[in-house]
């Protein structure tokens, strides 16, 4: 029988609430009724996933074998693309009183300082490039918004222990504290993190890398004063052919990451008096030798870059660590959860609604596999400089060192790239007769909506993402033409909306929304020439098409794309 710890985590600044466990003996009550959507997993990809399904109709269970949300901070770096995510579901403003906003590095290479980067951040931009928060505190706040959708049912303490598929059904057999039970569904979503027992019981593999190097991650309390930003220390005297990273938390805390030194186990590198040494020489290599500090978590991981081949198995669906493993540096693994979650949530929930044929679920599995392989492509070569896997490597890695001491220009290798959101430039939806071409700028097929600061302070994604919007850029009333073929979608139950931007204050006729773009920022930065130009936009705010001049057979078309209908 599954017998989930029933004492609180420690930590010296998160007080960890313990659910209830649900029991088996509750389906005698409940009637143990087949569901729609059953997601296993708790953490920050099984709850997106859930919230997602919930804006767009779909109701959904979630089982988690822990009656606890997450062991120490785990993900603490978040970037503009997920805020803009958790924005849709409701979290971000919470995420950013609390969080602490950040767009600048440092690097430092024996002592020296060598690089400073810095991330952009216009006016049109809603968020910070980065936000720091445990991730303790993005679960309970993604918790609660679960709970206030109504649509949400959690049960704490289910530990999946069996699982099989059949052309109509997904059967799970759950463990809980009283004893086993089944459960029946239409579709699974594995959101069970990187020891995925899904993925297990299904026999499935993963392709890709793991790395030798292996890392200590602490979170200590101190009183540095210090502003947010990254600290990369590259070959520091205490931990020489090392790298050493320093993050801020909220509420005093700081995170500082190490690598081991070679042959060294992860128990020995954690016993108590090596991890105070290690820190106090951190610590006063930084100027503050002797002060004071507090352990609230440590822990031992290495860089792994494997993924499985498709997310999408029959009725099963993967998404975060369950699907893939991808190193921190570059703060790649809850972001790209997340990514993976917005994507799968509409995809599913059009399948489940009946607006598209399952076989929209392939074109979810091929973008974000495709997302995983271009992010381990990039993620490697970050870890390959952190982490020489070779003589060569570190020769490589070495000159680039020593010579970024006195050569401005290797400088900028120290910039390993971040989490970013993937364009999905060969998705099968997008339009394979719009006027992308046309275009010499602005977001083309596949790419993230690009946010634009409005006249009246608003930002232009605020607006978006209840369905597919279609951006018309005009003064213009939306011609008839094409509010006949919306109307067409929305009898389908279709959510698509006419998002009207001009630089009128006035509404436009026949747009839902009419948003007030006085100095033509939005027309320059989607680079619109004409009075009848549109995007179409997913619920994933991706553009899958674009016309300078509206045309409305390939609106249509696009569409019908979509929803998998075969062309008349
Ligand atoms: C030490 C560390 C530091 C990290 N730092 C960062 C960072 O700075 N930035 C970043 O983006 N990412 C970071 N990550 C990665 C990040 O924590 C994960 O990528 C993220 O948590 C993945 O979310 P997930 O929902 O896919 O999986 P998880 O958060 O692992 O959630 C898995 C869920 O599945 C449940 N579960 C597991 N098995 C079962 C089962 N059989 N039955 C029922 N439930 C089950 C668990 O209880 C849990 O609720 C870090 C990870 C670690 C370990």
């Amino acid at each position: 029988m599954h017998q989930p710890s029933m004492s609180p985590r420690p930590s010296i600044y998160y007080n960890y609430k313990v659910h209830s466990p649900w029991l088996s003996e509750s389906t005698t009550a409940t009637g143990n009724p087949r569901r729609q959507v059953v997601i296993v997993g708790n953490g920050p990809a099984g709850m997106v996933t859930a919230l997602e399904l919930a804006r767009h109709g779909v109701r959904s269970l979630i089982l988690t074998s822990e009656c606890q949300f997450t062991q120490g901070s785990r993900a603490i770096v978040f970037t503009r693309r997920s805020l803009e995510i958790l924005q849709q579901v409701g979290v971000a403003d919470r995420l950013m009183q609390m969080g602490l906003p950040w767009r600048f590095g440092q690097s430092f290479f024996r002592g020296q300082r060598v690089f400073r980067m810095e991330a952009p951040k216009s006016d049109d931009d809603r968020f910070w490039p980065m936000l720091n928060i445990q991730q303790q505190y993005l679960e309970e706040f993604l918790h609660e918004a679960c709970m206030a959708t109504g649509m949400i049912e959690v049960r704490w303490g289910n530990q999946v222990v069996g699982v099989n598929q059949s052309a109509d059904s997904v059967n799970l057999k759950v463990d809980t504290p009283s004893g086993n039970y089944e459960l029946q569904a239409d579709w699974l979503v594995a959101a069970d993190g990187g020891r995925s027992a899904i993925r297990s019981l299904m026999g499935l593999g993963m392709e890709g890398t793991s790395y030798q190097g292996q890392y200590v991650i602490a979170d200590i309390r101190v009183d540095l004063p210090f502003p947010t930003e990254r600290l990369a220390f590259f070959d520091p005297d205490w931990n020489r052919g090392n790298t050493v990273l320093m993050h801020k938390e909220p509420h005093g805390i700081w995170r500082v990451d190490y690598q081991l030194p070679k042959g060294e186990s992860p128990e020995e590198a954690l016993l108590p008096e090596r991890l105070k040494a290690r820190i106090d020489a951190q610590l006063a290599m930084i100027g503050y030798p002797g002060i004071a500090w507090e352990l609230d978590w440590s822990s031992v991981y290495s860089a792994r870059t494997l993924t499985l081949p498709s997310y999408s198995l029959g009725r099963v669906q993967f998404v975060g660590d369950a699907a893939h493993l991808l190193p921190i540096f570059g703060v790649r693994g809850a972001n790209t959860a997340f990514q993976d979650a917005q994507s799968l949530g509409w995809h599913l929930a059009w399948v489940c609604r009946g607006l598209a044929g399952a076989s929209l679920l392939t074109n979810f599995s091929s973008e974000r596999v495709g997302a995983a392989r271009e992010i381990i492509e990039e993620a490697g070569k970050s870890v390959r400089f952190m982490t020489p896997p070779s003589i060569g490597h570190e020769w490589v890695r070495n000159a680039v060192l020593s010579l970024s001491l006195t050569e401005a220009f290797v400088r900028p290798l120290y910039h390993w790239r971040t989490s970013r959101p993937h364009e999905y430039t060969h998705s099968s939806l997008n339009a394979s007769d719009d006027q992308n071409a046309r275009f010499t700028t602005g977001p083309a097929h596949g790419a993230m909506a690009l946010n634009v600061r409005l006249s009246d302070d608003s930002h232009l994604l605020d607006h978006l993402g209840g369905g597919f919007d279609l951006l018309w850029f005009s003064k213009h009333p939306v011609p008839d033409e094409v509010l006949r073929e919306l109307a067409m979608w929305r009898e389908k139950n279709w959510p698509i909306q006419v998002v009207a931007i001009s630089h009128e204050k006035s509404p436009v006729t026949g747009a839902d929304v009419s948003l007030c773009d006085y100095h033509g920022r939005a027309r320059t930065i989607y680079g619109v020439d004409s009075d009848s130009a549109a995007y179409l936009l997913r619920p994933d705010q991706h553009v899958c098409g674009r016309w300078q001049d509206l045309h409305v057979p390939s609106l249509a078309k696009v569409l019908r794309q979509i929803a998998q209908e075969p062309n008349p």
